[in-house]
């Protein structure tokens, strides 16, 4: 362990020593009024043979509207059309940019701010050279009983058909909502398109112009992950994404005279570009605790062990060793700050000519409250070679607004995650990626990132990656919680 993160580790225990065993007692979950809820029926073999099903269409969407292969998007339309008749009798459709679709379940309340369920159709591709390493086909949706297997098995097929079934199943029931329910189909949030050709722009640019105001939107983004420390914590972490990230690629280059490589001065271009590296990576951005990461560690620390609460309910003597610790560990760092990787270089184009032109692109993940322009300041105050280029590369994007968790909605959550499971602990947190969720926000205020399906990080990490699949044994929970969502979340 390196000796910095010992010291500082050693500081939050000694300040832990000092914990009065009282407060630790008395630090225990706030207690969540459940509610009793009938049993919602779900007809899981259904799902399963659905999203198997659905894995077959490679709906993979292209950057270009134009090169995209629409006969597959097309077919799928089709298929959910025989699938779920039910919705496509009831619910009003509206097809917008081509493939992205919008189901408006009317309610019998639609003076009301409606809610939204958001999926996207679309999955990313397999990766050159990585087929072979797949167990089964990535797009033959095999199910051994075990596991569904294939693209969008985890993102996110499943949750898309997860939420059609609870519609279906629901509307078999005789169910009508109070407030109209949206049911929100993107069909390119994997890839950086234009914005006019973006599914989940056009489609809150069609609501806006229509006047809807979203109560609340739930998509993809968070999972529930078991949280497994022997003798501290034994909980199920409902991650309910309150927020997420911004993204920039800056181009940071510095020009030279260039020239034959056999006169060469004792800098090339690529060598004022290594100061101008070592100036960006020993100036990181400052790590700090938010709100939302504070509820996140106070909802954990309520839920551990009595020996662990006596130092999780000195939270806040501990954030500053804390914070510090945490700065030192990438995937916990990134939790507290805007984060940057220096991904690409390039310099002269061979190895005998001296390079007119160096340069390097930095990756931004922008902490919510920071901003692309904050990026561009930050470069420009720590890079000493001003005479540097810096330029902003297309397809950034600002950090999303914080989702308050004091509301109807997250408190719908919350509840319906308890009624399910005795260790359900439900926290806000931060989403690292990029959803379709974040094009809504000129119609919403409460949007959260949550898909309610039980899976380990080990699986999770599948995601976009080799051998994705989800476990069958978590998918019938997951039409529950959306049947129990659509209840509860439509009524005034
Ligand atoms: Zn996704």
């Amino acid at each position: 362990m390196d000796k910095k993160i010992k010291y500082t580790l050693l500081a939050a225990l000694g300040a832990a020593a000092a914990a009065v065993p009282v407060k630790a007692t008395l630090f225990k979950p706030e207690k969540v009024e459940v509610p009793p809820m009938e049993d919602e029926k779900v007809d899981l073999n259904r799902f399963r043979k659905n999203l198997s099903d659905a894995i077959k269409f490679k709906t993979i969407a292209d950057k270009e509207a134009a090169n995209t292969d629409w006969t597959v998007f097309d077919a799928f339309h089709d298929f959910l059309k025989e699938r779920y008749p039910l919705m496509h009798e009831k619910l009003e459709l509206t097809v917008i940019a081509r493939g992205s679709l919008v189901f408006r379940w009317k309610g019998t309340r639609s003076d009301l701010d409606p809610i939204a369920l958001l999926s996207h159709q679309d999955v990313v591709p397999i990766s050159e050279g990585t087929l072979d390493d797949w167990k089964h086909d990535p797009f033959e949706g095999v199910d051994d009983g075990e596991f569904i297997w294939g693209r969008g098995a985890l993102d996110m097929k499943n949750h898309l058909i997860g939420v059609l079934e609870s519609v279906e199943t629901l509307l078999s029931e005789g169910f009508v909502p109070e407030r109209d329910v949206y049911i929100l189909l993107g069909h390119n949030e994997e890839v950086m398109c234009a914005t006019s050709e973006n599914g989940a722009t056009c489609i809150c640019n069609y609501l806006k112009e229509k006047g809807v105001h979203l109560d609340a939107i739930i998509d993809e983004g968070g999972a529930i992950l078991p949280v497994e420390v022997k003798g501290v914590i034994n909980k199920h972490l409902a991650g309910i994404g309150v927020a997420e990230k911004g993204y920039a690629d800056v181009e940071v280059a510095v020009t030279a005279k260039g020239g034959h490589s056999s006169q060469a001065p004792n800098h090339t271009a690529i060598g004022h570009l290594a100061d101008v590296i070592k100036d960006i990576e020993n100036h990181q951005f400052k790590a700090k605790m938010s709100p939302m990461m504070r509820e996140l560690f106070d909802k954990i620390g309520r839920n551990c062990t009595y020996p662990a609460r006596l130092v999780t309910c000195n939270l806040k003597l501990l954030e500053p060793a804390l914070t510090k610790a945490m700065s030192f560990i990438p995937p916990a760092a990134s939790m507290l700050r805007t984060t940057f990787g220096i991904t690409m270089a390039s310099g002269s184009p061979q190895a005998n000519v001296l390079p007119q032109r160096a340069s390097v692109t930095v990756n931004f993940r922008m902490f919510p409250g920071q901003t692309v322009d904050d990026v561009l300041e930050h470069l420009h105050k720590v890079i000493k070679n001003k005479k540097v280029e810096i330029n902003l590369l297309p397809g950034w994007k600002n950090p999303s607004a914080v989702s308050p968790t004091d509301t109807r909605s997250f408190k719908v959550i919350e509840k319906i995650c308890h009624s399910m499971d005795d260790k359900a602990v439900v926290a806000p947190y931060l989403v690292m990626g990029g959803t379709d969720a974040c094009h809504y926000q000129a119609v919403c205020e409460n949007i959260y990132r949550y898909s309610p399906f039980l899976v380990s990080t080990s699986l999770l990490l599948t995601t976009h990656g080799t051998n994705e699949r989800i476990p069958v044994s978590v998918m019938e929970d997951a039409v529950k919680f959306f049947k129990r969502y659509i209840r509860l979340a439509s009524a005034e």
